[in-house]
């Protein structure tokens, strides 16, 4: 019976490869031939012409000033070049904002385009490293040709990064023909071309530093995260447009030390959003306090835990926002929350009222108190202590590095030593620098300890009220720390929006 069947199939398998194979052979080249002659316009001619109707202005940028202000000079060139060339003025042929994502370099340029009135030709620099060698400098040839033909105009290459870093790193070339090509271009200028180009990295120092000479990109730009009453001018140009019922923007930009632009655009975009399922009319603070919270911590996950995990979540949460609380050089505590959110099971959002930017050695001291004080709890509470502390342990590390290796704020054995900082460590100092990191992390766990042991009961309350609520904001913190007195008087509160996230535990076996 098996036989037979195979013999048939077998018999029909042989019919079938003398008729379909050449068949499907030759509709194989067909469809080949068609996919080549498909790619092949789209990588030659592909238009290049200036980009219409930018509606981005000076109005649609906030907390740029000083970038702003170095451009205004371009956009008084490219207005009226004459008037510079007259003088025999040089103006910048090429500038390079750079700075972290998302602080507004696009939207920068875009502006510099729409208040010049001058042709914008915008170009990612990832759309010309192509996959054949040689096209990617090919298109850069025609579209400076094709800028010089639309003259004033601007030429913009965003994240420049992708052909701009060092040359002789990739394999096939292409990248750097691309760049060389670039340079080329960029020293071809004449006086009489006006054409202004501008680019876009995420980092300077990635950039090959030919591209930064003199007569190529020179003028650098850095485009900073916003300080606060640059927040505060992005919030409300993101809200320009938006109902808003009893909202402080001055409140919110407060409590977004760190974030950028982009960060606040997101945060504006995710209240309306919030507002409009709600069913309101317009949007409220709670929903911004919402949007903050889920820029800054992520998505609320759907991940259930069990009664003893809830538990040990909420006391862990419960001890970092404790030793916070006590601490007067940390960031008072915005909320608590024990429902997880992105890879955090419970987190503690600790708000600061001012930038800054310096830390003294007590004050990292705290902080890290304050990292250790999840562990702490469960260690007081529970007698054992769980791997969701793994991720407050990881900073504590990072800091207690720097501080030793890059600060010499250790307990001072080695920092009398001249070599902090410098080249290859001897394996005597490598050894005295890692008890002193371990010191200063037993310094913060002892004092932690201390904390949490002399206030039982609030580390109770505040656990308990979390696993009844799930939420604690900052009302019932002061409710329930209410008669507190922290140990030392509270000095002007610290650095960024830390949310203290932790890492979820192991899961359950048998869940
Ligand atoms: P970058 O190019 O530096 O990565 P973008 O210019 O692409 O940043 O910014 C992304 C978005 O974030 C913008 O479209 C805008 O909505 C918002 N944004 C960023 N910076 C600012 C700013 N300074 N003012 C207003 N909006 C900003
Ligand atoms: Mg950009
Ligand atoms: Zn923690």
């Amino acid at each position: 019976m098996a036989l037979l069947l195979i013999a048939l199939t077998y018999e029909e398998f042989e019919s079938w490869v003398t008729i379909w194979v050449p068949i499907l052979f030759m509709g194989l080249i067909v469809f080949f031939l068609w996919r080549m002659i498909k790619v092949m316009p789209k990588t030659k001619p592909q238009q290049i012409k200036p980009e219409s109707s930018i509606s981005i202005g000076w109005d649609d940028v906030a907390g740029t000033d000083e970038a702003r202000h170095e451009l205004q000079e371009v956009v008084e060139f490219l207005r009226d070049p004459r008037r510079f060339q007259a003088l025999g003025a040089r103006v910048p042929k090429g500038i390079l904002l750079h700075g972290p994502p998302g602080t507004g370099k696009t939207l920068l340029a875009k502006a510099v385009a729409h208040e010049s009135g001058a042709n914008f030709f915008s170009q990612s620099a990832a759309a010309f490293v192509e996959q054949f060698v040689g096209l990617g400098a090919a298109r850069i040839r025609r579209l400076f040709a094709i800028a010089r033909k639309h003259a004033p105009a601007i030429i913009f290459i965003d994240e420049l990064d992708a052909v701009g870093g060092r040359r002789g790193s990739d394999i096939s070339g292409e990248k750097d023909q691309t760049l060389n090509q670039l340079l080329v271009e960029m020293d071809g200028f004449g006086t009489t071309d006006d054409v202004v180009v501008i680019a876009a990295s995420n980092l300077l120092e990635k950039l090959d530093p030919a591209l930064l000479r003199p007569g190529r990109l020179d003028r650098q730009i850095f485009v900073s995260p916003p300080d606060v009453k640059g927040r505060e001018g992005i919030l409300r140009v993101h809200t320009r447009d938006k109902p808003l019922h009893d909202v402080d923007l001055a409140v919110i930009a407060q409590q977004t030390s760190g974030l950028t632009g982009a960060d606040l655009a997101n945060i504006c975009n995710e209240a309306a959003i919030r507002a409009a399922r709600r069913g309101g009319t317009s949007i409220s603070m709670a929903d911004f306090d919402a949007g903050l919270e889920r820029v800054v911590a992520g998505m609320q996950s759907r991940r259930k835990l069990n009664d003893h995990e809830r538990q040990v979540v909420a006391y862990h949460e419960a001890g970092h926002a404790l030793c916070a609380e006590l601490l007067p050089t940390v960031d008072r505590v915005h909320k608590i929350s024990i429902v997880p959110r992105g890879r955090a099971l419970g987190y503690t959002l600790n708000l600061p009222a001012e930038d800054r930017y310096l830390k003294t050695r007590q004050e990292l001291i705290d902080y890290m108190s304050v990292l250790l004080g999840g562990r702490v709890a469960e260690q007081i509470v529970f007698g054992s202590i769980t791997t969701g502390a793994a991720d407050d342990l990881f900073k504590v590390a990072e800091i207690t590095r720097s501080m030793v290796h890059e600060y010499a704020m250790g307990t001072g054995l080695s920092s009398s030593r001249m070599d902090v900082g410098g080249g290859e460590l001897s394996d005597m100092t490598r050894r005295v620098r890692d008890q002193e990191q371990r010191d200063l992390a037993d310094e913060a766990y002892r004092a932690a300890y201390a904390l949490i042991d002399a206030h039982r009961d609030k580390l109770r309350e505040l656990a308990e009220t979390l696993l009844r609520d799930e939420v604690l904001d900052r009302a019932e913190i002061d409710r329930i720390m209410e008669g507190v007195q922290p140990p030392r008087p509270r000095t002007s509160p610290g650095l960024r929006v830390a949310a203290a996230s932790d890492q979820p535990l192991p899961e359950p076996s048998g869940d």
